[in-house]
């Protein structure tokens, strides 16, 4: 396998966020550069870790530093540079051909999806979490007895234009949940309590009830519309109980959603990429991508795409980034899949199970071609 065969593949990025607005001083860089939410122990740096011996190897080279520059010199570059700079010269150095961005986590601190489609000079699409539209239908103010009703057509209207939806139920209580749909009346009594907390503060939607409301709400609507829900899936941040991530936990659901033609993605995935790999393999609507483990695993990233690639269907397995706030991880991601991608394939052709043309195929099918099936992009 030729380097320029996966080189020239421009990536669709089908989950990723946007990059943040503002310029970023070393603590504001550091704080991205891991998903914890505790401050590093005192005397250490977050550039000591698999991600940040990556930003120092790949990314400066890209912001015209040598390799391995120190973290002071690439954080000063940075400055020196913008922000705006700096998401350009990576976000052009990533090759992408489209971004698929999920717009509900933390976006006023974001560049909204027209400024990062000027910054990575391609086609961006929304992915619409179901959740954040729950808090802003409670937001809203709505009574309980028209709730249901209520988040029904809020949630058709804010996806009119996405070409997919979200669930992070992994991170309100995880996939233990009963797979059955809630009825109204049901959806009505749990509505109380949270649009009475809504009322005095920032809402939070964490009720059982309300969010396999809002999941089967999004399978009725994804099943109208041909669009997938991807469903955040293994690690995370420390909002998270990793044992309840598990994607083989929602095997009922997946059934059920197959049964309706409805696709599930399941994002991320580390340590369950296995798991998930396996679920690809044995249901037909089950997808998945190893997005956000690619660029936090560094050098040992070629290693989790060939266990990721061990099972699956060539045709289940996507590509993304996950990449949040920095463009670094937009650059990193897709620089170490392209490497992960060639150095696996090259080893199957060098072992002989594979031939170029078939392996050829194989890449681009996971770098676009996947993507291309399974959203409705226009
Ligand atoms: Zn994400």
């Amino acid at each position: 396998m030729h380097s320029e065969d996966v080189e020239g593949l421009r990536l669709i990025d089908h989950h990723c966020h946007c990059v943040v607005k503002t310029d970023l001083d070393r603590a504001g860089f550091e704080r991205l550069l891991s998903e914890s939410y505790d401050p590093e122990p005192p005397g250490t740096s977050r550039f000591d870790s698999p991600l940040g011996l990556a930003v120092r190897r790949w990314c400066a080279p890209v912001l015209g530093l040598e390799p391995f520059a120190s973290p002071q010199d690439y954080v000063a570059r940075r400055t020196a540079l913008g922000a705006e700079e700096v998401g350009r010269s990576l976000l052009h150095e990533a090759g992408l051909g489209a971004l698929l961005v999920d717009t509900g986590y933390r976006s006023d601190e974001l560049v909204d999806l027209p400024a990062m489609g000027a910054l990575a000079a391609v086609p961006v699409h929304e992915i619409v979490r179901l959740e954040a539209v729950a808090e802003s239908v409670a937001e809203s103010g709505v009574e309980a007895s028209r709730y249901p009703s209520v988040y029904r057509d809020a949630l058709e209207e804010i996806s009119k234009e996405a070409v997919g939806l979200k669930t992070i139920v992994a991170y309100r209580g995880g996939f233990t949940f009963d797979p059955e749909p809630p009825d109204d009346a049901d959806v009505v009594r749990a509505a109380g309590p949270f649009l009475e907390a809504a009322a005095s503060g920032r809402p939070r939607l964490a009720d059982p009830v309300l969010l396999r409301f809002g999941i089967w709400s999004g399978a009725r609507l994804a099943r109208e519309r041909g669009l997938p829900i991807q469903f955040h899936t293994g690690w995370g941040d420390a909002d998270l109980e990793l044992h309840r991530a598990n994607p083989t936990l929602l095997t009922q659901l997946i059934r059920e959603f197959d049964r309706l033609e409805v696709n599930i993605v399941f994002l991320h995935c580390y340590p369950f990429h296995r798991d998930a790999a396996y679920l690809a393999s044995v249901y037909g609507n089950v997808y998945f991508d190893v997005g956000s483990a690619l660029h936090y695993h560094g050098p040992s990233s070629a290693g989790l795409l060939a266990e990721a690639m061990e099972v699956a269907p060539f045709s289940k397995l996507l590509y993304s980034s996950d990449a949040f706030g920095l463009a670094e991880q937009y650059f990193l991601g897709a620089m170490l899949f392209r490497r992960a991608l060639g150095a696996t394939l090259g080893g199957w052709i060098d072992a002989d199970h594979c031939d170029t043309a078939t392996a050829r195929r194989i890449a681009d099918g996971i770098a676009r071609g996947n993507a291309l099936r399974l959203y409705p992009l226009p």
